[in-house]
């Protein structure tokens, strides 16, 4: 079996401990690989790395313009890796071969944007009084800690790693459990490929209740960027409290989409096929519920359920596959009980609900329609290929329905009337909505969560500010 390492001030390096984590294939069950699990010590080891490099100021001192440079030979390494990078994605997270693949390359276009930014860093100077000359400055915090979901593996660390590297500062990350392999192997090794100074990008694998808590715990780590659940972004909020460093959190999600009466329901129907069931429903932006006026549920159903059955289900290197796996055997079950659950409270299954009888982790393409507000699968994020639909008769029952849960990531209106696309937009309680359509995002535009689904923004020019600090400085003249 493949032993996969950690990759500390520039090397390959195994634990201090001899404990392994195996990793799945989702979509046959078989272990593929195990990675080195981090104690105290490894954290230690990979934190003074980063630390080191950040006081040799080597990257604070680099001219921006080389610093620019560099980040485009990180995308470029990028690019070179992700055909064998992206098969390895495919086989730890199950997700299409082409996303897997596109993960390598949303990364390198992560460093591409980002390294346009290091020379853009300005500060302001500030009139006082003719005596003095104040101007300010931002200046990275040091050692940077990014702990990253199963869903993205790579994308997700490229997001904030991208940003924070062009800040300046040196970091340490903390890939999930169940998909470290493309990370600590050819992410890593694109990193070394572009030589990347020994110690500003570190990445240690291990359990986040060990190496994670570990990590966001260290007294050396000065800013924490989490992306994850809201139970354990609340966690880390503690754990960064307790040392009072700040904390990027993107935490998860329970997005609805607003059907009016005159939407273009095969719009409704396409934003459906990639909001819920790409990726088999495991997004944090996923359109997991659907509001629609009760003049056209009949024919908005009738539509869903078609869709359902022309959707193909199977393991993410297959031709012609639409939905893939679950990440896990607990995922699957989690999935399972929301199931029963929603049937149990009245709902009704339009589609699916089960389990596919076959080896891997895979459910059906579900959808449940007559699903009420208080129901459980209307409030909580299931992060499975499941579809809450729910009904309304008036516009402001829309909206209190769309805004009542916890979360509050993203949220979409359809219909043909810009006027009520705005007016809802407006009303929305989310960091995103997308109007007859889903995931229209880019790199550009910036991207986090109201409510408890976080209050950080990643991704477009304004991120950067979470991985700099403001210094005034004044001079007496
Ligand atoms: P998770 O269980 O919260 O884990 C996320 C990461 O935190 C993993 O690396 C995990 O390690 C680590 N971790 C767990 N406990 C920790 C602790 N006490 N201290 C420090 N680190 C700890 O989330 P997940 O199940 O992997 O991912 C799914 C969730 O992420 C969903 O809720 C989804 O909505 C959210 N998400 C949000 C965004 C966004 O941008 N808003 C993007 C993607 C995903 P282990 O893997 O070892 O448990
Ligand atoms: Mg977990």
């Amino acid at each position: 079996m493949k032993k996969y390492q950690h990759y500390i001030n520039g090397e390959w390096t195994d634990a201090s401990s001899k404990d392994l984590i195996p990793v799945v294939n989702p979509a046959n069950e078989e272990i593929i690989g195990e990675v080195t699990c981090a104690k105290d010590e490894d954290i230690n080891q990979a934190v003074e790395s980063a630390k080191k490099a950040y006081e040799s100021r080597i990257l604070v001192d680099m001219n921006p313009m080389e610093r620019a440079k560099l980040m485009r030979r990180i995308a470029e390494e990028l690019r070179k890796v992700s055909k064998e990078g992206g098969a390895l994605l495919c086989a730890e997270n199950g997700k299409l071969l082409a996303a897997s693949e596109y993960e390598f390359i949303d990364a390198a276009n992560y460093f591409d944007y980002y390294s346009g930014l290091t020379d853009k860093i300005e500060g302001q100077t500030i009139p006082v009084n003719s005596q003095v000359m104040d101007y300010t400055v931002y200046e990275p915090y040091g050692v940077s800690g990014h702990i990253v979901p199963w869903n993205f593996p790579i994308a997700m660390i490229a997001r904030s790693l991208a940003c924070s590297f062009a800040a300046g500062n040196s970091t340490v990350i903390k890939p999930a459990e169940l998909t470290p392999l493309a990370t600590t192997s050819y992410f890593a090794q694109a990193i070394h490929n572009a030589e990347v100074p020994k110690g500003l990008i570190n990445i240690v694998t291990g359990y986040g209740s060990e190496a994670g808590a570990a990590l966001t715990a260290h007294p050396d780590v000065a800013q924490i960027t989490f992306t994850g659940s809201v139970k354990t972004g609340k966690a880390i909020l503690h754990a960064a409290a307790e040392r009072a460093v700040p904390a990027v959190v993107e935490l998860g999600g329970k997005s609805a989409a607003v059907v009016l009466p005159d939407a273009d329901i095969d719009k409704v129907v396409n934003a459906t096929k990639v909001g819920i069931f790409s990726q088999a429903g495991q997004i944090c932006s996923a359109m997991s519920r659907m509001i629609v006026h009760k003049s056209i549920k009949d024919e908005v159903l009738e539509k869903l359920s078609k869709l359902a059955t022309s959707i193909k289900v199977g393991p993410g290197d297959e031709e012609g596959v639409d939905l893939t796996p679950v990440i896990s055997e607990e995922q699957l079950q989690k999935v399972e009980n929301y199931a029963r659950s929603g049937l149990q409270a009245g709902a009704k299954a339009v589609s699916g609900g089960n389990r596919v009888d076959r080896k891997g982790f895979f459910f059906e393409p579900t959808i449940y329609s007559d699903v009420k507000p208080d129901m459980t699968i209307a409030q909580e994020e299931i992060f499975g290929p499941f579809l809450s639909v729910l009904d309304y008769e008036d516009h402001e029952e829309a909206i209190h329905i769309a805004n009542d849960t916890d979360y509050g990531l993203a949220a979409g209106v359809f219909t043909k009337d810009v006027d009520m696309a705005t007016k809802t937009a407006s009303r929305l309680n989310g960091g995103q909505v997308y109007v007859n359509s889903w995931f229209t995002g880019s790199i550009a535009t910036p991207f986090g969560g109201y409510k408890q689904s976080g209050y950080s923004r990643e991704k477009g020019q304004q991120a950067i500010k979470s991985y700099l600090q403001l210094k005034n400085v004044g001079i007496q003249l």
